[in-house]
């Protein structure tokens, strides 16, 4: 295993030195076998929390009494935290959400049987080493999301542990062991009675481990237990002769594409509009007089049900409205010329102010990624929205135009070239020139706009 950071070894020697066996738990002991660094550090100990809490002030240890209903306090060194926690284990859970009550006890080994999965499972002590009842190491090992105990019964404790499985599933690049899927399949349905905002984090978790693909190829009825919305996209077959894949698959490899072209560094808004950029396609196929069949508008559709879906689940607005913005324009033409990536930024502009210039990189990523996602024909599209993506570059290189604020006039020469009181006809005029400049006709230059001004 890693080496334990100084800053917890001081808090687990606090509570040692004073009689109280504590170890180190959870994501750090996993993350360590792994040999990943960098995972915060959580402790179990037998102390009950006041108990726990003087002994680390004792040695000199700020602590913050921060959830001391669960037992948990938080120990700060060196400006690090150390979340540490009474061994304990849930009561009941009539609702399926909250344990009913917590009840301390004095056996590590119980603390370990109440947590979710075997790897999640072990604890870690520098002189005593792993404690490793139920076969987390091997599991992980074998890349394998195993319950601890029986998985039913695991599931029907806390519905949120089935999407917490496939979150996991995706991190650690594992399958999930066939009676914890079997029970996870069968209690996905419980995902009803959890809040919408935990379920929002725990879906922008999976899509934050870039392996969204995969759950929705495997475990699709977990995502649509947690999110109905996507439902109609299995088996919606795209209607064109264009498009290989059914619109679930097609959004599969969006997803995978879009961890692609982004270089393994999309943006939290380019995931979730990959995730949701076809969800209203199969509402909105209609047939028009002639028998012809259309997607009619579904993009804005689409971004309707983005903000719909990530606003129940209170995911921040400004991604909200970053991946919304994604979705509506993801069918946008656009080619290679200042023009046409000056108004891509302007569109951007328009719906998620301040965020037009990264935003216009994840739209070309996530039309890169629908495009290769069609039909294997399609990777020469992918090309051409390099040269996009290099006439953005130069334009924004250039100080480009795409908000009226990056005109080279402002307010103030409209109230003299004009001679107008301050009202809304200044900012009509500005709008007038602003258009020409985004059209090409005229150029964004003080001397040429500045004779071009009238009312
Ligand atoms: P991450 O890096 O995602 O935070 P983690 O292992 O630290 O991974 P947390 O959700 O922070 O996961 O929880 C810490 C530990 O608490 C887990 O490793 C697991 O042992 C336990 N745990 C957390 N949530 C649950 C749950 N819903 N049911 C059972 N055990 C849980
Ligand atoms: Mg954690």
């Amino acid at each position: 295993a890693r080496e334990l950071p100084g800053y917890a070894r001081r808090v687990l020697d606090a509570l040692e030195d004073a009689g109280h066996e504590a170890w180190v738990v959870g994501g750090w002991v996993r993350d360590a076998l792994l040999g990943v660094s960098g995972h915060d550090v959580d402790v179990t100990t037998r102390a009950p929390w006041p108990e726990a809490a003087r002994v680390l002030r004792a040695a000199n240890i700020t602590v913050h009494e921060t959830g001391t209903a669960h037992g948990t306090v938080t120990a700060v060194v060196d400006g690090m935290t150390v979340e540490t926690t009474t061994y304990r284990v849930e009561g009941g859970y009539s609702d399926r959400r909250h344990p009913d009550e917590v009840r301390f006890v004095d056996d590590v080994r119980a603390d370990l049987a109440r947590r979710d999965f075997t790897v999640n499972a072990m604890a870690f002590h520098p002189a005593r080493g792993l404690l490793d009842p139920y076969g987390g190491r091997a599991d992980l090992a074998a890349r394998v999301i195993r319950a601890v105990g029986s998985p039913r019964r695991r599931f029907e404790e806390d519905a949120l542990r089935v999407l917490r499985a496939v979150r996991f599933a995706c991190r650690l690049d594992a399958t999930i062991e066939p009676a914890t899927q079997e029970a996870l399949v069968a209690c996905a349905g419980e995902l009803d009675d959890i809040a919408q905002e935990r379920i929002g984090q725990e879906l922008d978790g999976i899509l934050a481990t870039g392996r969204a693909a995969w759950a929705l190829r495997h475990e699709f009825a977990v995502l649509e237990a947690a999110l109905p919305e996507l439902a109609p996209l299995a088996g919606f077959d795209q209607r064109s002769p264009y498009h290989a894949y059914d619109v679930l698959e097609h959004t599969a490899r969006v997803c995978a594409g879009a961890e692609e072209f982004a270089g393994g560094l999309p943006t939290r808004a380019l995931r979730w509009a990959a995730l949701l950029h076809d969800v209203a396609k199969p509402a909105c196929w209609s047939v028009d007089d002639s028998g012809r069949g259309h997607f009619f508008d579904h993009p804005r559709q689409g971004a309707r049900t983005l903000r719909a879906v990530m606003g129940r689940m209170a995911l921040p607005t400004e991604v909200t409205r970053a991946a919304a913005a994604l979705v509506e324009l993801h069918d946008l033409p656009v080619s290679a010329t200042s023009v046409s990536v000056r108004s891509m930024l302007a569109e951007l502009e328009r719906r998620a102010s301040g965020q037009a210039r990264p935003l216009a990189f994840a739209l070309l990523d996530l039309k890169r990624a629908d495009a290769v996602a069609k039909a294997p024909a399609f990777r020469s599209y992918a090309t051409e929205l390099d040269e996009v993506g290099a006439a953005l570059r130069s334009a924004l290189a250039a100080g480009p135009v795409y908000r009226v604020r990056d005109l080279a006039v402002g307010g103030e020469d409209v109230l003299h070239a004009c001679g107008i009181e301050p009202g809304p006809r200044v900012g009509m005029v500005l709008e007038q020139l602003f258009a020409a400049v985004m059209a090409g006709e005229l150029p964004n230059d003080r001397a040429t706009l500045l004779a071009q001004m009238r009312w």
